[in-house]
């Protein structure tokens, strides 16, 4: 069974003699559970992928369906959770209301969402935080936070889209870290784009984009 699957995926921007094909010809599935990187170079397509696999972005043809996940976009809401590439927090809020928010957005009440919140900063490792503004993390710590905010959605799917591209190589491999082991306790399935080899490697199967085509998908390092 599987969590997403991509049927004749292709997605265009802009019309006529300006139209990119970010995704054509898309087939692929992500299996309950699975661990995949998707690589490729800048422009070659992988966030036009994720967001199609997330619901953010409509196909221009083809179909995206979610087999195991809830049925109408209300539900796959709180089944999908999306690290966003580069900063994604709200800079009014504080850590904790940062981390809460997305789960109070989708119908959590807001005393559960804040005890979900402690608990996610806890596992991301920066229990500590929860008074600070955005303005005062390092992009690490950042980062964290927003895996922490997907994470209160306990999410049977969840994505990241470059998670490491801002952070060194230290920071970056934690990451790594905090997302298989979140996607391991949840028991959710993990796909997380990058174009940068050594986190692929970390990833069970890797799925290779080339001007907005998915190769087919050679099974990779170590998982
Ligand atoms: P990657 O994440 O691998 O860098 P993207 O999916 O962001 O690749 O982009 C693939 C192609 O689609 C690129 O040529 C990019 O310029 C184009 N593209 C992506 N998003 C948009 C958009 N919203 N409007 C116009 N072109 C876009
Ligand atoms: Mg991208």
């Amino acid at each position: 069974m599987s969590v997403a699957r991509c049927s004749e995926v292709a997605r265009t921007f802009g019309q006529g003699s300006h139209a990119v094909v970010a995704v054509h010809g898309c087939n692929c599935e992500v299996a309950a559970g699975a661990r995949i990187a998707i690589t490729g170079t800048s422009g070659s397509g992988k966030s036009t992928l994720l967001h199609l696999l997330a619901g953010l972005e409509t196909p221009t043809s083809g179909a995206v369906t979610w087999p195991e996940l809830g049925q109408t976009p209300a539900d796959r809401r709180r089944d999908i959770a999306v690290v966003f590439q580069g900063p994604s927090l709200l800079p009014a809020l504080d850590v904790l209301e940062n981390t809460a928010m997305a789960a109070v957005l989708t119908g959590t009440d807001e005393a559960d969402a804040t005890e979900r919140a402690l608990v996610a900063l806890t596992a991301v490792g920066v229990p500590g935080l929860v008074n600070q503004l955005p303005e005062t993390l390092s992009g690490g710590q950042a980062q964290r936070v927003a895996v922490a905010r997907a994470l209160t959605l306990r999410p049977r799917l969840l994505l990241a889209d470059e998670p490491t591209g801002q952070l060194d190589e230290v920071n970056g491999s934690r990451v790594i870290d905090v997302l298989i082991h979140a996607a391991d306790e949840l028991g959710a399935a993990l796909v997380v784009s990058t174009h940068d080899p050594v986190v692929a490697d970390r990833l069970a199967e890797q799925w290779q984009m080339r001007d907005g085509r998915l190769l087919v998908p050679v099974p990779g390092g170590a998982a």
